[in-house]
């Protein structure tokens, strides 16, 4: 008896090993501290972090306490780091497994004085400078303050300094101005004789354009982990690609001149056709963008998505493909034949990029786990 619905996302865990350890040599074995957050961008975060625990990533890096505890639960013991907002009330938690939490506030300190002044166990820290993200940060000028309010307290340590860049895959002379600042506030803590343990900026695009004078003694790859490019043009070395989403054709049928196909009638046959319906749709992140202009693969071809994408099943066009029935693979992401359709093609066609079409696929899709060429389970 099979239950599941053929729609599933296979996970290669050698591919993760292999562009691990790509990244290792591209940074002369600094520290890594593997991005696994949004359940590692869709790719299941317990697994890939076991993979990164096995094979030597320093730490790891969630968004948020949730993300991390789940991962405590699953028996992953490397330190990690969350990288985004942790309520004051959950400070004790996260020490007591050895979890980092990120002051991107200055108003926290008060909220740090308030731990220190009950901690059972010490806090790390590591504070976060926006030197031209924009997004979470305190201030450059606030660095020092920050710092030393630390550095007051007993039961927190000032871990950590990082920053984050907003156009290292695009901007390089922005994302060197932004260096720039990092570099003087490390300096300006040097003078001050305090030097953190850990000093980090470089995401995936950092690593492949900045390079070495980016990465200190620790970076924060994300989607270079999962084998995609921080951008389309983006490739300074090769990467595997980890995850392909696929799906099995549920029902064929010929339809005549005229006929329509999906809500809208956004398409309309003009000749006799032969469609499939695969079960699988954009609440299984499956973008609606992709209405009419999609393609997927069948038999090592490529098949065009005719009308809107449903919710739960999507219709393409197979007229012409030879010897097709109910039953038969169908790629969305992923490799057949000599064909490949990647996460970036598709994020292309709708106008985003490839980590929103990897990071918001369904939890309803299951995801099997690859490994030594080997899965644990048949769809
Ligand atoms: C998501 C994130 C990263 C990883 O970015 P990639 O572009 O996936 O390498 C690193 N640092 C911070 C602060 C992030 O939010």
């Amino acid at each position: 008896m099979n239950l599941i619905r053929p729609t599933w996302v296979e996970i290669n865990l050698d591919d993760v090993i292999y562009n691990f350890l790509k990244i290792k040599k591209a940074v002369g074995n600094k520290k890594v501290i593997g991005v696994v957050k949004a359940d590692a961008y869709g790719h299941g975060a317990i697994e890939i972090s076991k993979i990164l625990e096995h094979y030597g990533a320093y730490a790891l890096a969630t968004a948020s306490l949730e993300e991390a505890l789940n991962l405590r639960e699953a028996g992953i013991s490397l330190p990690i780091l969350v990288l985004g907002y942790v309520d004051p009330s959950a400070l004790e938690v996260a020490s007591s497994q050895n979890i980092a939490v990120t002051l991107f506030d200055r108003n926290f300190i008060k909220r740090l004085k308030i731990y220190d002044s009950k901690a059972k166990s010490v806090l790390n820290v590591h504070v976060n400078v926006d030197t031209g993200m924009g997004r979470i940060g305190i201030s450059p000028k606030e660095l020092l303050f920050v710092v030393k309010s630390i550095e007051n307290l007993n039961n927190v340590h000032f871990q950590g300094l990082y920053t984050h860049f907003a156009t290292a895959d695009s901007d390089i002379q922005f994302a060197e101005e932004q260096l720039d600042i990092f570099n003087r506030l490390i300096k300006d803590l040097y003078l001050h004789k305090i030097s953190p343990d850990f000093i980090h900026c470089a995401n995936s695009a950092a690593i492949l354009t900045l390079g070495k004078k980016s990465h200190f003694n620790s970076v924060r790859p994300g989607i270079i982990l999962y084998g995609l490019p921080p951008s389309p043009v983006l490739k300074s070395f090769t990467l595997k690609p980890v995850l392909s989403f696929k799906t099995r054709i549920i029902y064929i049928k010929k339809i005549s001149p005229g006929r329509s196909i999906s809500y809208g009638r956004t398409f309309v046959a003009k000749k006799e056709m032969l469609v499939a319906t695969i079960p699988v749709g954009y609440a299984d992140g499956l973008p609606r963008k992709l209405s009419n202009i999609g393609e997927v693969l069948v038999k090592g071809r490529r098949a065009k998505i005719v009308g809107n994408v449903t919710m739960d099943q999507t219709i393409i066009d197979v007229t012409g493909f030879p010897n097709i029935h109910p039953g038969n693979e169908v790629i969305l992401i992923g490799k057949q034949g000599n064909e490949e359709i990647t996460a970036t093609e598709i994020a292309d066609k709708v106008d985003t990029i490839n980590y929103e079409i990897v990071s918001r696929i369904g939890k309803r899709v299951k995801r099997i786990f690859i490994k030594g060429g080997q899965s644990g389970k048949k769809v």
